[in-house]
């Protein structure tokens, strides 16, 4: 990425939120590993729960889980399906509410805010991958990764929309299908779409549902790559939930889910939370 570039991504110029300055005032850090070590929980659970009513009974989908998570970390949810990982995803992206406990984002506890500010802060600090894509199909490549910047109450400086955007195609490798339609694209472009659209408003967090679900396997492997080429350059937390193991493999801190209950948590520097330096177990 070119100093400009990286320099607009951290001023979040015009076109999207400001990213919060590291300490120091320097912007982000040069590197991920400068990043990481500060230590700074950009996601926190606390003793989450949520019970979902079902007919006459309930679904304990979430039973007690608390976890960390820190700025710039590529992190995989994982465990079998109905272990619970849509629901925590959704919790995080601010798409429902624990039945109890605390969930906080960027230091705010989800709970207390009102609909306008989870709505701000959707918009601002999350950006959202879904296995189905869900691309605009009338909208061409360029106008989908476009279109949550029109959402937004600010009207983005048109030029530096347009250096991000082509910037953004460039980085998922997409130049030459800026004018394409989906029903033109493969499934791993379409998805490379929808990750230069999850980060268009320069988010702090991007949240991935089964990013790979309807992928074969090499394409699979090749967008969580490319996922993790983005979390290094924009130091853009990634969440992303998946049961693959060869994807679970790449991630940097492994979030392991079973009946609702984390059973491992675990950072590949072999750091578990609560014994690490600045953990909150
Ligand atoms: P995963 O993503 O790991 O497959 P989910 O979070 O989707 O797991 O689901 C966890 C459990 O909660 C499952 O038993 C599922 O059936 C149940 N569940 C999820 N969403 C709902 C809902 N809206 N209503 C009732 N039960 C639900």
């Amino acid at each position: 990425m070119t100093g400009s570039r990286k320099e607009r991504y951290d001023e979040g110029v015009s076109t999207g939120a400001a990213r919060p300055k590291a300490e120091g005032g320097r912007g982000v850090p040069e590197s991920r590993d400068a990043c990481v070590s500060e230590r700074q929980a950009i996601v926190e659970l606390i003793d989450v729960r949520k019970v979902y009513p079902l007919g006459k009974t309930e679904v304990h989908a979430v039973r007690g889980v608390s976890f960390t998570i820190e700025k710039g970390e590529f992190i995989s949810i994982t465990g079998p399906s109905g272990s619970g990982k849509s629901t925590i995803l959704n919790l995080i992206g601010c798409i429902d509410t624990p039945t109890s406990g605390v969930v906080k984002i960027a230091g705010k506890e989800t709970s207390s805010l009102s609909d306008k500010q989870l709505t701000a802060l959707r918009h601002k600090t999350l950006g959202f991958i879904f296995q189905s894509f869900n691309l605009i199909p009338v909208l061409d490549v360029y106008e989908n990764i476009e279109f949550p910047l029109l959402l937004g109450k600010e009207r983005p400086d048109k030029a530096e929309a347009r250096e991000w955007i082509n910037f953004l195609i460039e980085a998922v490798g997409l130049e030459a299908y800026r004018k394409h339609k989906p029903s033109e694209l493969s499934g791993g472009q379409q998805q490379r779409v929808a990750i230069a659209r999850a980060l268009v408003c320069k988010p702090d967090i991007v949240l991935a549902d089964e990013p790979t679900a309807n992928l074969d396997s090499k394409t699979g492997k090749s967008i969580i790559e490319l996922m993790k080429k983005l979390n290094h350059e924009l130091q853009t937390t990634f969440i992303f939930s998946t049961h693959d193991p060869e994807i679970v493999a790449v991630a940097d801190h492994v979030i392991r889910l079973l009946d609702g209950v984390v059973v491992e948590d675990v950072r590949r520097n072999g750091i578990r939370q609560g014994e690490g330096a600045g953990s909150r177990a």
